[in-house]
């Protein structure tokens, strides 16, 4: 089944980058540095831009931070990484926008949480303030309603409607009900002080994938703001991966989504790129987009008895993310090269002839060369203990001849 057409009329243009409407489904990522270290932050933020994040959030909850926050969208610029910085407030957003302007200038668009800025109460300034500084500074928001932190005025009143109801809904229910209403009325309040249209994103974040999915749908058919789609909290490791990639997977072949983070929490001294790295292969991996060769391996079996295959799987791999930097600049096209490095004769030359570039290397028992399929057809048979640098060989010619007319004459490998 195709993935069907995403339907927000509503673009959003965040420094640059562009959300919703038709564009691209633009990746994001969020620091986990403390602000107010600058040095820190800039260098998390290059890390994470380097991999592919096309926007980046910090948190900014002190005056530290909010005063970090030029200093590093100006070393960032001097580096030259063009990923917009995006402000995460809670709490005392309106007072750090109104006391840091420099800091309201240097973000390209502030995460407002309706559920800790007294919206819904008597008093709603926080949230007006800062609506109020997105329209002085020309900046957009994204009203993001968390379920950890939903407005507590709106639940009570919802409930309480609720049970007046001949036939009331259970709590669970009322609860997915008032996170869509919270960030629903939350966009209704900011263009009713003035804010346009064209400034909102939403998001209505929950920690259940089911949960997730029926608030998505709810709010993409109510609404023609882009969403900005994530699973909170979604976990350590495989589960935090795999929960993210079933929740995102299904809305974004609805069509639902126009901007994803994998809220991923990070082991001790792991990589926080990963998150972006989970972005762009959901992404890729439905066919929305493409940001890197994708390698087609098998998952091996008894029938190859060494490592060698799976090795050379990941070397390869490995090769063409290092590879890509420069391939982008110069081969038009190359991020969507399809390259098989699979186990035996089983299945390798079917699956080698249909990838653009393929080698079937030899199984147990069988003859020990590998015959490499390129568009299709049987080009060569590597055999001996080179196999892996000779098709890295015939990799770099592929792409030089397919992808472009400036040939690349050095690889990493000097060969
Ligand atoms: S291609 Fe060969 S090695 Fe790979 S899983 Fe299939 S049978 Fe096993």
């Amino acid at each position: 089944m195709p993935v069907e057409a995403r339907r927000r009329s509503i673009t959003v243009d965040i420094g640059g980058v562009l959300v919703g409407g038709a564009h691209p489904i633009v990746v994001q990522s969020m620091t986990n540095t403390d602000t107010a270290d600058v040095t820190g932050t800039v260098n998390q933020v290059m890390a994470l831009a380097q991999a592919g994040s096309e926007l980046v959030r910090v948190t900014v909850n002190t005056e530290e931070a909010a005063a970090a926050v030029p200093r590093i969208a100006d070393t960032l610029n001097m580096f030259g990484v063009k990923a917009p910085l995006v402000g995460d407030f809670h709490y005392n957003g309106h007072l750090l926008l109104r006391k840091y302007p420099a800091c309201a200038r240097a973000l390209a668009k502030y995460r407002i949480n309706p559920g800790n800025v007294n919206i819904g109460k008597k008093h709603d300034d926080n949230f007006r303030t800062m609506i109020e500084c997105a329209i002085e500074f020309d900046k957009p928001v994204r009203i993001g309603v968390n379920w950890g932190s939903l407005d507590g005025a709106l639940l009570t009143r919802m409930m309480d409607e609720n049970s007046q109801l001949a036939e009331p809904l259970d709590a669970a229910q009322v609860t997915m009900n008032a996170i869509v209403a919270s960030a629903l009325l939350s966009a209704e309040a900011a263009v009713s002080h003035g804010l346009r249209p064209d400034q909102i994103i939403l998001s209505a974040k929950v920690s259940n994938v089911q949960d997730l999915i029926a608030v998505y749908r709810d709010m993409a058919a109510r609404c023609e703001y882009p969403l900005h789609l994530g699973l909170t909290e979604a976990g350590l490791g495989a589960k935090g991966i795999v929960a993210t990639t079933a929740a995102l997977s299904i809305l974004l072949q609805e069509g639902i989504g126009d901007t994803i983070r994998a809220s991923l929490t990070p082991l001790p001294g792991g990589d926080r790129t990963e998150e972006v790295s989970v972005c762009q292969q959901v992404l890729q991996s439905l066919g929305l987009r493409s940001f890197t060769p994708q390698v087609t391996a098998c998952p091996g079996c008894g029938r190859t008895t060494s490592t060698f295959f799976q090795d050379m799987a990941d070397q390869i791999q490995r090769y063409l993310k290092e590879q890509m930097p420069v391939w982008k600049e110069n081969y038009t096209g190359v991020e969507e090269m399809k390259v098989a490095v699979m186990g035996c004769v089983v299945n390798g030359p079917g699956e080698s002839k249909h990838s653009n570039i393929g080698i079937s290397l030899p199984g147990t028992f069988e003859e020990p060369v590998a015959p490499v399929y390129v568009d299709g057809k049987l080009a060569c048979t590597l055999r001996g203990g080179g196999i892996v640098e000779e098709f890295i060989v015939l990799l770099d010619a592929y792409v030089a001849s397919h992808y472009g007319s400036r040939e690349l004459c050095v690889n990493t490998r000097g060969q």
